[in-house]
């Protein structure tokens, strides 16, 4: 019995030119083991509840053969750290192929698959600490409510990888409601391919906008839902304080999901100026710097739809990127403040916060996850007099709502976090997985797919990092 029976596949990415992509197996591991399973997952996209992972892994490490996949590296370009770069591709990647759920399609794509034509001088593998690190971070993103590929299933080979040191090699399925990013449009225009643009772009209209279809500016309308999408998306990483790190075009998704999570961080003491990515020596990619690279990103995809889109149409969506980002960020922020009425100085009251917060210095999630007490008589939440004022102005905003302040609070505990991917704790969960303890990454997984529930008896998964926790060094090996 195939683990895919009652699942209805799809493989229509292949039947686009082949320029576009290469169709190829994989290779698989002598020796697998498995680290981690996504059983909620698997369940949502409609696996058998009682499926054996073992056997999930037969097929992702290609031992047993399903159906008629037709698994294929896709072609890509983009500008990484704001240089062109002609030629991406899935150099470690397989796009197995994708399903269809009550939400619609999702790929599975095979991370750490071995070589591929667009493998360059790389080996095609992925290691085990930055799998674990993809892993969680989807989860974590999930449980967040901010848009992101997940994983399935995460295995160990018994291949060893070369980075710094020595490693272990993992593969990861990857689910995500498309693989197409920003990138794939900048190759076809870029590299003498612009004939085949229609192609994807009507591939994406037929698999994720199929109500625009009959419309004349059907490609127009996908594109100011990218920039829409994008601009959201963003809003909601700086509400959680979340920080790519590698916000190249190659790693921008067209329907706006987080996507090739590397040298992530989430905020620790509040600090705008934040660079996650320790390679990242101009701070291109800095937590304050991701709105207006985002912007930047939808730019450069606009410039690959040049011809197909009228420029005035794309210079109107590009333009629109700024209230769509503002307008979700001050969506955002209101439920953290428990605030339900929209009020045009909102944004001000959010900036003269976030300004207290950068010189009190305090832990950004904590701060947030403990706001709900200025409801409560004598806190002392704001030791000093701008907090105070600060306060004070909260406080007359708050008497024009209609919500009492019971309510006010269950909706501050409702939107920000106790819990969020610490580095360090996904730094302790790595190092005992490579001794073969998959414990921490499971108690990981399930709190942060729940992390706004209390998880009595793991409240030091949400106490602020330890100094040496908050100075790790995040690098781009993977
Ligand atoms: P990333 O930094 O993961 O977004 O990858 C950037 C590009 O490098 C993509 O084209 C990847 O497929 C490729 N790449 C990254 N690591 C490897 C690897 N170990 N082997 C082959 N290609 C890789
Ligand atoms: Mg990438």
């Amino acid at each position: 019995m195939s683990i895919f029976n009652g699942i209805e596949f799809k493989n229509s990415f292949g039947e686009l030119p082949g320029e576009l992509y290469t169709k190829q197996s994989w290779s698989s591991f002598e020796k697998t083991q498995l680290v981690a399973f996504n059983e909620s997952l698997a369940r949502e996209l409609g696996f058998d509840p009682e499926i054996d992972p073992h056997e999930m892994i037969k097929v992702f490490n290609g031992e047993i053969s399903v159906l008629d996949s037709e698994p294929l590296a896709m072609a890509y370009a983009g500008h990484q750290f704001g240089s062109w770069v002609p030629e991406l591709g899935d150099g470690r990647g397989i796009l197995f192929g994708q399903i269809k759920t009550a939400s619609g399609l999702r790929d599975l794509h095979i991370k750490g698959a071995g070589k591929t034509p667009y493998s360059r001088f790389a080996d095609g593998r992925a290691v085990l600490r930055s799998t674990i690190r993809e892993y969680l971070c989807g989860e974590a993103m999930h449980g967040l409510n901010v848009p992101s590929s997940r994983s399935l299933i995460m295995y160990g080979g018994n291949e060893p990888v070369f980075r710094e040191t020595t490693e272990t090699a993992a593969m990861m399925v990857r689910v995500a409601r498309t693989h197409i990013r920003f990138g794939n449009f900048e190759y076809l225009k870029h590299n003498g391919k612009s004939q085949y643009l229609e192609d994807l772009l009507n591939h994406v209209i037929d698999e994720y906008y199929s109500e625009l279809s009959d419309e004349k500016d059907k490609y127009a309308k996908f594109f100011d839902n990218t920039v829409k999408a994008t601009a959201q998306l963003i809003a909601h990483w700086q509400a959680i304080g979340f920080s790519h790190g590698v916000m190249n075009t190659d790693n921008m998704s067209i329907l706006g999901e987080t996507f090739d999570y590397g040298p992530f961080g989430f905020l620790e003491n509040y600090n705008p100026e934040y660079i996650c990515n320790h390679s990242d020596h101009e701070g291109r990619y800095a937590f304050n710097n991701q709105p207006s690279i985002g912007h930047w990103n939808c730019q450069a995809l606009a410039a690959a739809l040049e011809g197909l889109v009228p420029e005035k149409k794309l210079m109107e969506s590009l333009g629109k990127y700024g209230t769509y980002f503002y307008d979700h960020l001050a969506d955002l922020y209101r439920a953290k403040l428990g605030l339900k009425n929209k009020d045009a100085q909102d944004l001000k009251l959010v900036e003269g916060l976030l300004n207290w917060l950068k010189e009190a210095g305090l832990d950004y999630t904590n701060f947030f996850r403990n706001l709900h007490q200025i409801h409560e008589p004598n806190q002392s939440i704001f030791a000093d007099a701008e907090g105070e004022e600060w306060l004070d102005s909260f406080m007359k905003r708050f008497n024009q709502e209609k919500i009492s302040t019971k309510e006010s609070r269950v909706m501050m505990l409702k939107n920000n976090p106790k819990y969020i991917l610490r580095n360090y704790l996904a730094h302790e969960a790595i190092k005992k997985a490579e001794e073969g303890d998959f414990s921490e990454v499971e108690k990981l997984h399930k709190i942060l797919s729940e992390p706004f529930d209390d998880h009595p008896g793991m409240e030091s998964y949400a106490i602020a990092s330890p100094d040496w926790g908050k100075n790790l060094e995040i690098s781009c090996s993977s």
